[in-house]
């Protein structure tokens, strides 16, 4: 390294100081060493150092066409030259407008009426507010609690973090609400010996429990991911939401799926509710793939049906005055737009279908390997699950050292995989090709391989 590049490295790292970032380690406050990125291409990203890695994760599940598309970068820069902003409040996009019918027409049944967010947080949050609001404008100022499940997760407000059940996440904030109650995460590891028929029973009966025990008059809403992601690519028992669904239009509880994962290709469909889970929920939240990372947006689909009974004469005089600044940005919407043609140019939904069980076979190779506990797979996301005792369900620390261990030992090898505890999740950009995948697998076995020698020799402890 020559004068000049020390310089430069010591500049960056100066500044780096003031960057307080997500999930940032208190105690090495100022000290910790997260790569810097210097930029993205195809399913690659680039650190300062020159060192390409294959994006495993997808940035958070999100980068689908992949990086350095000329197409998302032109339709942004030609709608900030255009119109860069409008307030949502009084005025109408173009860009929004658009994207909102296209949605409405991507979406299951009735969810034809679209509400722009800034993230997915924001999605999940909007659609608790106008369960709450739905509810008082119905005269149903008891009805209000909300139904989740352990090991989900659905954003950092302070409403959708106590709604996420990764209890990791919980120490040191004011995460208790009365009115949330969890229920077991749909995770055939938990099934205690069940067969997959009898541990849905034993979930839907859970629900059903649940329910009579909050009183169905107190319940607005079961808030649930169609596949727990963060949790673990944790893929429930067939029929299990349509099941819960069913319960749900019993007790007049709004059913919210919460796509911000699984929507916009990641499962194979513009939306995995119903054509993969088989279920039509009440409302549909989504972000991430929306604009495939290259901007934040997110949004949610809610039905007409429900819209019906709380707008035009059985309104009340009311207003849902709920919004953002940069609802509908335009911006936004314009690099969504350009996004979704060219998932649909490029038969991006099919390439998905086409590579999903090729996918999941190149995953489930590796579950012979010492360490590896279960492999679960869905589209283009997945998940190895990594034990120092395999034999057990629930990680302990040693676990999660062991996790990160082959997250290290991968990244050394040109592989970023998503580093969630002991779990190594897998969800890379859409464009993957069959070659890339079986390059990215073969970086996790060495991975898992090289950790499992560490921990023979006593070395992870
Ligand atoms: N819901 C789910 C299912 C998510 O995975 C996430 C983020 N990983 C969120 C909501 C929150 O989205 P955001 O980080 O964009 O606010």
């Amino acid at each position: 390294m020559d004068g000049a590049q020390v310089g430069a490295l010591e500049r960056e790292m100066d500044a780096r100081r003031h960057l307080l970032s997500p999930a940032e380690e208190m105690a090495k406050l100022g000290s910790t060493s997260r790569p810097l990125l210097a930029y993205g291409e195809g399913i690659h990203v680039v650190g300062t150092n020159g060192r390409r890695l294959i994006d495993g994760p997808a940035g958070m599940w999100c980068t689908q066409i992949g990086y350095a598309r000329r197409e998302i970068a032109d339709a942004m820069s030609e709608q900030a030259l255009r119109l860069s902003y409008n307030s949502p409040w009084y005025t109408v996009n173009s860009p929004a407008a658009e994207l909102s019918a296209r949605i409405a027409a991507m979406t299951p049944g009735d969810l034809d009426r679209v509400f722009f967010t800034t993230g997915g947080s924001t999605a999940v949050d909007t659609a608790l507010r106008f369960t709450e609001f739905f509810n008082n404008v119905l005269g149903r100022p008891l009805k209000k609690r909300i139904i989740v499940r352990k090991d989900g997760y659905h954003g950092s407000t302070s409403l959708t973090a106590a709604c996420s059940g990764r209890e990791g996440n919980w120490p040191n904030f004011d995460i208790r609400q009365d009115r949330i109650a969890f229920i077991s995460s749909p995770n055939m590891r938990l099934a205690e010996g069940r067969s997959e028929a009898e541990f849905l029973d034993f979930l839907v009966d859970e629900f059903s429990s649940k329910l009579a025990e909050l009183g169905p008059d107190t319940v607005a809403a079961f808030l649930a991911e169609p596949l727990q992601a963060s949790g673990g690519v944790i893929i429930p028992p067939t029929g299990y939401h349509a099941r819960i669904k069913a319960i749900c239009e019993a007790n007049d509880i709004v059913y919210i799926s919460d796509e911000v994962v699984t929507a916009f290709g990641r499962c194979g469909e513009w939306f995995a509710s119903e054509k993969v889970f088989g279920v039509v929920p009440d409302i549909i939240t989504f972000a991430k793939g929306v604009t495939s990372g290259y901007v934040p947006l997110g949004g949610l689909a809610i039905s007409e049906r429900l819209l019906a009974r709380v707008s035009g004469d059985n309104a009340r005089g009311s207003s849902f005055t709920n919004g953002y600044t940069y609802t509908g940005h335009p911006v936004s919407c314009a690099a969504a737009l350009a996004n979704i043609k060219v998932i649909e140019g490029e038969g991006i939904l099919e390439h998905v279908r086409d590579v999903s069980g090729y996918f999941a076979e190149a995953l489930n190779s590796l579950s012979g390997l010492p360490l590896v506990a279960d492999v679960r797979a869905s589209g283009l996301v997945g998940c190895v699950e990594c034990l120092a005792d395999t034999e057990r369900a629930v990680a302990g620390d040693l676990d999660r050292r062991l996790g990160a261990r082959i997250d290290a030992i991968c990244f050394d090898l040109g592989l970023i995989v998503r580093p969630i505890g002991h779990m190594c999740v897998l969800s890379p950009p859409l464009i993957i090709t069959r070659a890339q995948i079986d390059e990215m697998v073969a970086i996790l076995r060495q991975g898992i391989l090289r950790a499992a020698d560490e921990l023979a020799r006593g070395e992870i402890f």
